[in-house]
């Protein structure tokens, strides 16, 4: 039987690609169509926006983000084994996707050439996932290249991603993504939902980039959270200590009984501009 976009179910592409899922790559692959339009829909319309994607794999999203009317996919894939399953939804839909066989680490995202707007849809592989987030979060120019990225992490990556200040998983990524995006939880996935099932609950989480994050240098950003974190149950004149102490916090006006948790993004900011 045909799948709801009339290409063949994705546990028939899988076993007649014979792609078995690979640990190494962080592989877990979504087999309902229903659920990865859920994840596309998260993302707004697609109809004017070429989406790039990591990670397709058999690609269940993929057909979800073309079925939903993308201009064009970008796939960016690092398992050779995928593209032959790849290239029958680029037959399904012509001149629509563009699989790139690579390390989506290594890709120069910015060059690719794109029309409409750009929209970063991805399950994303859990060993590079957050690297790629950060790398998304400082390019070269800002506003980026992309308007929105809708992303999926372990809840416990997600958590911290859209984590305010006073909250547990308040942390050095919270306010990297805080300073330069707004960022909200979408929903929870369970882990039945894959194939194999990874051992923890998945998030969708969507981050729009701020058109004008407050003026601070990202290396002087993460010097600040790095110190204030790596001891975060300190009050923070013990804690940044080693990058001025409480001259620096006098400085940026803040009272150095506080720990790191307390601090807003803006306070973050304002250390990071007086050091
Ligand atoms: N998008 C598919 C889905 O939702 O079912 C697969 C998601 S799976 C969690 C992650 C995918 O990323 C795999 O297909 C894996 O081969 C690919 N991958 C892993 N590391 C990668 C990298 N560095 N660059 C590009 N793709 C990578």
């Amino acid at each position: 039987m045909a799948a709801i976009d009339g290409l063949p179910p994705l546990r028939d592409v899988i076993a007649r690609h014979g792609l078995d899922a690979r640990k190494a790559l962080g592989q877990n692959f979504l087999l309902d169509l229903n659920l990865t339009q859920k994840i596309a829909r998260t993302a707004g319309p697609l109809e004017d926006a070429t989406v790039i994607e990591v990670g397709p794999g058999p690609g269940g999203l993929t057909r979800a983000i073309l079925s939903l009317g993308a201009k064009k996919v970008i796939a960016i894939e690092r398992d050779s084994r995928c593209l032959p399953a790849l290239a029958e939804i680029a037959d399904f839909y012509p001149g629509r996707l563009d699989v790139i066989e690579g390390d989506a680490l290594k890709t120069p995202f910015e060059e690719l050439v794109a029309q409409g707007p750009v929209k970063i849809i991805a399950n994303l592989p859990y060993n590079v996932g957050t690297q790629l987030l950060v790398n998304w979060l400082l390019p070269k120019a800002w506003p980026p290249f992309y308007q929105s990225m809708t992303l999926m992490f372990q809840r416990e990556v997600g958590l911290r991603i859209v984590a305010d200040a006073d909250d547990d998983h308040y942390g050095r990524l919270g306010v990297l993504c805080g300073w330069r995006t707004e960022a909200r939880m979408a929903f929870d996935v369970p882990p039945q939902a894959f194939s194999p099932p990874p051992k923890v609950t998945s998030s969708v989480v969507h981050l729009e980039p701020r058109a004008n994050p407050i003026p601070c240098s990202a290396a002087d950003l993460e010097k600040v959270t790095m110190a204030a974190f790596g001891q975060r149950r300190k009050m923070l004149r013990q804690s940044v200590k080693s990058i001025g102490g409480e001259a620096l916090l006098a400085r940026a006006e803040i009272d150095p009984k506080r720990r790191a948790e307390t601090l807003s993004v803006e306070e973050f900011c304002r250390l990071a501009n007086c050091l």
